[in-house]
């Protein structure tokens, strides 16, 4: 449900309401809050409640550093798995400056501005996402270990699926909440499991999936395990992806639905844009030097490449019996990257695919987990590592017309640093798992 504000008011006058968390996101994606008390929610519509921007990532430094989070009621939620006495509720928040201005590292800000530019060429953008994720034991202090909770392999039953019973409980919580997860399996991986959301427009879908993540992690806690979403936490298996399937509709029509085995001009163009730019923001959407071990094996995609039902690109349309749910699959993104950062990137470089009138390239219908290097010596392929894609954002002509000059320069200069530690650990796979074990 879409509260307005004063429907939040009354909800909160009405139920058991304690606590307020007004919720918003550093430029990672990492979700950060600030717990308000009910008498307070009136005064964070008005004016916004601040808060020390120095310690966000890349936000602000101690010089300037008090921003304003100012409650977004269409997002409000309860928390289902906090106490229903003393209720707590969620709210995402638009980050401004103390005169009301937004602020530039708001990635949810960047997001609604990809949204208008869409709708100036009469498109809006619908996105469905199909996240995996691993549970991991705990040891006997909480701490999580990388023993897998089980050894299940694809879409198993008890007793192989020891995970069942969590991912009910996660399903049930984002019911609670107004997300609408559709399918759920265990995957590939010992541990692994895949949740998939039915879409909403992509400003929601973002939102939807950092509540998601959240609520998976607070879920296995209480099951006593670790909920890993690293792209490629056990070497030897299936990594965890994000994929975005994304559809665009023009005068209430999808323009991924399939006419007599042709598609739609614009949505060729958009696919045709998104494989243009796809390098050159990848650092965005695989932000971690681990995210690049998952590339080119376990059906994630090396090349740059599009197809149909073919698991083994980066683009797949996949068959839609019903006309109305065409679409294209983005399968290189994993969910360590800032979703509303990312979406904005894919929106823009689909649009800007659809403003030039790009064609698109002829599908590539090889298997190309088999195909020899020599079969592939002439495809693109994605930046094989964190370096080279943080290279090819720096020198992105197009990431440098779209990101405020504040969030690519401290993006850029904390991957940069990742980077260097991670070549100097000593132990690539140790540091990694120090780091980016979330
Ligand atoms: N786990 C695979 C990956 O890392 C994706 C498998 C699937 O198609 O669901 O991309
Ligand atoms: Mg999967």
């Amino acid at each position: 449900m879409n509260y307005t504000r004063s429907e939040v008011m009354q909800y909160v006058e009405e139920n058991d309401v304690k606590f307020i968390r007004l919720a918003f996101c550093d430029i990672h994606g990492m979700q950060k809050n600030v717990a308000v008390m009910p008498c307070e929610l009136d005064r964070a519509f008005e004016t916004g409640v601040g808060f020390d921007a120095s310690f966000v990532r890349g936000f602000m430094n101690e010089v300037k550093s008090d921003l304003f989070l100012v409650p977004d009621p269409g997002t409000f939620t309860v928390m289902p798995w906090r106490p229903s006495h003393g209720q707590v509720v969620r709210l995402f928040c638009d980050v401004k400056y103390p005169d009301g201005q937004p602020f530039e590292g708001d990635c949810r800000a960047l997001l609604k501005a990809a949204v208008r530019d869409a709708k100036k060429l009469g498109l809006s953008c619908k996105v469905g996402t199909a996240c995996e994720f691993y549970l991991f034991k705990t040891d006997e202090n909480g701490e999580p270990t990388m023993e897998p909770y089980d050894y299940g392999t694809y879409c198993d039953t008890a007793p192989r699926d020891k995970c069942e019973n969590v991912r009910r409980e996660i399903c049930l919580a984002l019911e609670a909440m107004g997300l609408r997860p559709e399918t759920s399996r265990h995957e590939q991986g010992p541990g692994q499991n895949e949740i998939d959301f039915r879409y909403s427009d992509i400003l929601t879908a973002a939102d939807n999936f950092i509540a998601f993540k959240g609520a998976v992690k607070s879920i296995a806690e209480g099951s006593g395990l670790y909920a890993s979403f690293m792209p490629k936490p056990l070497p030897g298996y299936s990594g965890s992806s994000l994929h975005v399937n994304l559809s665009l509709s023009k005068d209430g029509q999808n323009l991924f639905e399939v006419d007599s085995g042709r598609h739609n001009a614009t949505a060729e163009s958009f696919m045709a844009g998104v494989l243009r730019r796809v390098s050159e923001i990848t650092l965005f959407l695989n932000p971690l030097t681990n995210s690049y071990e998952r590339f080119g094996r376990f059906e994630a995609p090396k090349y740059v490449t599009w197809s149909h039902q073919n698991r083994s690109q980066l683009i797949r349309i996949p068959a839609a019996p019903n006309p109305g749910h065409g679409r294209m699959e983005l399968r290189s993104t994993d969910s360590a990257c800032n979703p509303h950062l990312a979406f904005a990137l894919l929106l823009w470089a689909g649009l800007e695919g659809v403003r030039d009138k790009l064609p698109l390239c002829e599908p590539d219908n090889r298997n190309l987990f088999e195909a020899s290097e020599d079969e592939t010596s002439d495809l693109e392929h994605l930046p094989s590592n964190l370096d080279e894609a943080l290279q090819m954002a720096e020198n992105s002509a197009f990431v440098q017309a779209h990101l405020p000059e504040n969030l690519r320069a401290s993006y850029f200069s904390q991957k940069r640093q990742e980077w260097q530690r991670y070549r100097t650990s000593g132990n690539g796979q140790e540091f990694e798992r120090r780091e980016y074990f979330l």
